[in-house]
């Protein structure tokens, strides 16, 4: 039996991440992947996949609709999905053989296939053609991430009722797709077809898109997805999705109970997340689970086994490939005897539709039930000239800060390059800036980062300079 101090079971941005602080840290470690390839949902079928997507797409949109503007004059683009997957397949491809070199590199021990606890210091390798394999563990690292939630009353057949997993890999642009979830997948999956040329009709439960982050957020992507020819039906829920031959029916009630029946070729079911654990075998080790399937942690990241911890989208928060990450150095760290420490509040997130969506901190509907007095400095991208020298007008940035420090609480913002700048937004949070410190530091000219000045300068004092 092979023995290790530490075994992280699963390969994703939590598992490789806290196998890599493992082994820098000395501990003779070993990751666990039922797949054959490294990086878990992130950089097989998530982040990675996704934004090679929608940059593609961008390209596609940009030399359809934006590039004689720019006095570019080329005959009429045409998409070539198929080329685009193949490229996003090398995207994938050459992100995924990084991380296996990374693994050798810190010398830490892969065995490909599916881990299950036989006890607390005990994991069953069960490999593709059925032989098994068995390890002993001083500490071990639950990193099995999540799957995609599905809705009891449909039936997921993976050609054309679909999830973000096929998403990242038709055949053909969906003449109209329709998608079910207006959060992150939804918005991402529904930008790239829709710039390639498909209908999109986005059926949302609650009232917003986006409903997690601050409402003038959700307002301001709805307003600019719809200029771009997105459709949303707002406050309604799917009752049933129906397919026969090419076409699929979703029949939905709204909030006036009124039913509303779309018919389109492809339907992306993007409802959110769930916690994956099956093959595990949790109870073999005595690790208990959440009501809502989560592997269940104190504010270390340990389980109700001192010798087990669990991390990333198998925990609950937020199900972000950063996030996980964090927790994976933390839980090496913490092993390793030191005192590490996440401060949740200031993980970012973000939207990579375009105009992209960036927040960190608290929105203002949560100061405001926390009865926190703010104030608020709020600075439009288009009066940047840097927005128009790009033509990228749309969006804003909006700080919140409290009332009497001054003291940055939340920033939110959409526009060009969002998902870039929000970090000067969290490396101030960090610090506990005032609204006045962003505003006296030196932002370069012409970016759009000079946004996040003048928003800093309307909350501090309402002395934005070009607005
Ligand atoms: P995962 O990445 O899910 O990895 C878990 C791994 O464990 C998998 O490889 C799985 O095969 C393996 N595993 C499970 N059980 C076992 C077992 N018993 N034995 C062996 N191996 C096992 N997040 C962002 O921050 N930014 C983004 O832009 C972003 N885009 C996304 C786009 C899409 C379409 C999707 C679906 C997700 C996206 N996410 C994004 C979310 C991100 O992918 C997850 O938050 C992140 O992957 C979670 O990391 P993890 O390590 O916890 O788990
Ligand atoms: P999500 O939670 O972001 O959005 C799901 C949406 O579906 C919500 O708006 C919800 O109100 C809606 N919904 C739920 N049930 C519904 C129903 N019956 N009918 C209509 N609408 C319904 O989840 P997601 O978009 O599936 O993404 C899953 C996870 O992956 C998220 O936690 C997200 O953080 C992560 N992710 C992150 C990124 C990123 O960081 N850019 C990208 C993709 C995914």
């Amino acid at each position: 039996m092979s023995q290790f101090d530490v075994t992280v079971i699963g390969s994703g941005p939590g598992g490789y991440v806290a196998a890599i602080r493992c082994a820098q840290l000395g501990f003779k470690t070993a990751i666990i992947e039922k797949y054959p390839t490294m990086g878990g949902t992130c950089l097989n079928v998530g982040c990675i996949p996704s934004k090679a997507l929608l940059d593609s797409s961008e390209h596609f949109h940009n030399a359809a609709h934006n590039f004689a503007d720019h006095g570019i004059i080329i005959n009429e683009p045409k998409a070539d999905l198929a080329r685009m997957i193949a490229r996003k397949n090398e995207v994938v491809d050459q992100t995924t053989k990084g991380i296996s070199f990374l693994m050798d590199k810190n010398k830490i021990t892969t065995f490909e296939g599916v881990g299950s606890f036989e006890s607390a210091t005990q994991i069953k390798v069960t490999k593709n053609d059925g032989s098994t394999e068995m390890i002993e563990s001083k500490y071990t690292i639950i990193a099995t991430g999540s799957k995609p939630t599905v809705l009891p009353f449909i039936t997921l057949d993976k050609e054309r009722i679909i999830t973000s997993t096929e998403a990242l890999e038709l055949k053909e642009i969906p003449k109209h797709l329709i998608v079910i979830g207006g959060g992150v997948i939804g918005l991402e999956l529904g930008s790239v077809y829709k710039r390639l040329g498909s209908e999109v009709t986005v059926v949302e439960f609650m009232d917003k898109i986006i409903p997690t982050m601050d409402a003038s957020l959700s307002k301001e992507l709805n307003k600019v997805l719809r200029k771009q020819g997105m459709k949303f039906n707002l406050s309604t829920g799917v009752q049933s999705v129906e397919r026969n031959g090419d076409t699929v029916k979703v029949t939905a009630k709204n909030k006036k109970g009124e039913e509303v029946v779309i018919e389109g070729d492809y339907v992306l079911v993007a409802v959110g997340r769930s916690p994956f654990t099956k093959g595990l075998e949790v109870e073999k080790a005595g690790v208990d689970l959440d009501e809502r399937g989560r592997v269940k942690v104190n504010e270390h990241l340990q389980t109700n086994v001192s010798n087990i911890y669990a991390i990333g989208d198998v925990v609950a928060g937020a199900m972000l490939a950063h996030k996980a990450s964090e927790e994976g150095t933390m839980v090496a760290e913490l092993i390793a005897g030191q005192k590490p420490h996440i401060n949740y509040n200031l993980i970012p997130g973000v939207v990579y539709t375009w105009p992209e969506v960036a927040a960190v901190g608290k929105t203002e509907e949560q100061l405001k039930a926390e009865g926190v007095e703010v104030k608020i400095g709020n600075f439009p991208m288009r009066a940047l000239g840097r927005s128009r020298a790009s033509g990228d007008v749309d969006g804003f940035i909006k700080i919140i800060a409290d009332a009497k420090t001054d003291e940055v609480l939340g920033v939110h913002m959409i526009g060009a390059r969002a998902a870039d700048l929000i970090a000067e937004a969290v490396v101030a949070m960090e610090f506990r800036a005032s609204a006045e410190d962003i505003s006296r530091m030196s932002h370069a000219h012409p970016t759009y980062a000079e946004g996040m000045k003048e928003a800093a300068l309307d909350a501090t004092a309402k002395i934005a300079i070009h607005f």
